[in-house]
């Protein structure tokens, strides 16, 4: 039987269907296909800047979880760049909740499975979170 994924919890999904090289000659040299939670979490380690434990944390892995989907999604991109391959984002393995907190403390924004009372930031562990519409 295959083994079922745990979901990976994604702040939003990429703002873009893919990327193509600009000035090559000729065909597509092909495609590499970068999964949701890939782009969350080279958008949540490189652009926002967390650890991998926060960032982990935030999309509800555990921090080897949050380490390989990392991997595969560097690799992935820095094989694009160095192949000029297009990229086009997949929908992956994703969970995108209805019911986001925002932390007024560390901007911070994450999700909580609804049998946990506690909203406090998972981050930062402020208390100071409110509720935002994604
Ligand atoms: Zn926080």
């Amino acid at each position: 039987m295959p083994r079922r994924k745990t979901l990976r919890k994604i702040v939003a999904p990429p703002k873009f269907q893919g990327y193509k090289p600009f000035g090559i000659n000729g065909d597509s040299n092909g495609v590499v296909e970068l999964l949701y939670e890939e782009y969350e979490a080279i958008k949540l380690a490189d652009y926002d800047l967390l650890n991998h434990d926060e960032a982990a944390k935030l999309m509800g892995v555990s921090r080897p979880t949050f380490a390989r989907i990392y991997e595969s999604a560097r690799r992935k991109v820095a094989k694009a760049l160095t192949e000029a391959k297009e990229i086009i984002t997949v929908y992956g393995n994703v969970e995108l909740d209805g019911i986001w907190f925002l932390c007024t403390k560390c901007n911070a924004k994450f999700t909580k499975p609804s049998s946990v009372e506690n909203t406090n930031c998972p981050v930062c562990k402020s208390s100071l979170t409110e509720m935002i519409n994604q």
